[in-house]
């Protein structure tokens, strides 16, 4: 055998390979997407991570909602960290929000260190969120215009665990990134686009409250 012709029928071998994983793995996404029901988390989020395109692209060929992958590996991650995250004390942990949420008659400032400052206005979901991380004592509160400040924030405040919320594509990239550093838990929107989004309130918070022994089922 040639030496072409056996390395054409290792490519053959090994595109097969990736396909047959590929699927797989978009065949547990789907059930857990559906039916709520976890299986083989770490083999499907590290698929999803290492081929996300691929499987975007799968999904959408068979006509499929392409935010489930992104919202299945949200989902995987906020199991795979709850303990440890539940684990870091409020005064090391920060949250990070996106300024979508905010009224459109929002007068808090841009600061290229902070983010948008609020100021307590009133006018959106984001007060009841600055104020519950005060009252418990978070390392910080964040409003940020896009992914750019998630890196700052760890890199110059360096905190233990961060809690994030932003629309699938956007959290599902910003988990990625924190949850190779610090442990992470994150929120999708349940209304996105660029303005006047929404959040489950109750859901941040509770994960905002989360802590050892008084953990969300
Ligand atoms: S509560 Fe804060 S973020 Fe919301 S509109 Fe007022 S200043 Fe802006």
């Amino acid at each position: 055998m040639e030496l072409y012709e056996l390395l054409g029928r290792l490519f053959v071998v090994i595109l097969g390979f990736l396909i047959v994983i590929l699927v797989t793995s978009l065949i547990f996404t789907y059930i857990m997407f559906k039916k709520r029901k976890i299986l083989f988390p770490r083999f499907v989020l590290f698929i999803l991570d290492t081929l996300h395109t691929p499987s975007m692209k799968l999904v959408s060929f068979f006509n499929g909602n392409e935010e489930m992958v992104d919202l299945v590996s949200i989902e995987i991650r906020n199991i795979l960290f709850r303990d440890s995250f539940a684990r870091i004390p409020y005064k090391d942990r920060v949250a990070i929000f996106p300024q979508c949420l905010r009224s459109l008659g929002c007068p808090a400032r841009l600061s290229n260190i902070k983010g948008i400052e609020c100021v307590g206005c009133g006018k959106c979901v984001l007060n009841k969120f600055r104020e519950k991380c005060d009252k418990l004592g978070y390392k910080g509160f964040y409003i940020v215009p896009g992914g750019g400040f998630v890196k700052r924030i760890v890199r110059d405040i360096k905190p233990m665990a961060a809690l994030g919320v932003a629309c699938e594509w956007e959290l599902n990239e910003a988990m990625l990134y924190l949850s190779q550093r610090i442990p992470v838990q994150g929120v999708p929107l349940s209304k996105a686009g660029c303005i006047n989004t929404e959040v489950d309130v109750d859901r941040v918070l509770e994960a905002l409250s989360m802590k050892e022994n008084h953990r969300i089922t």
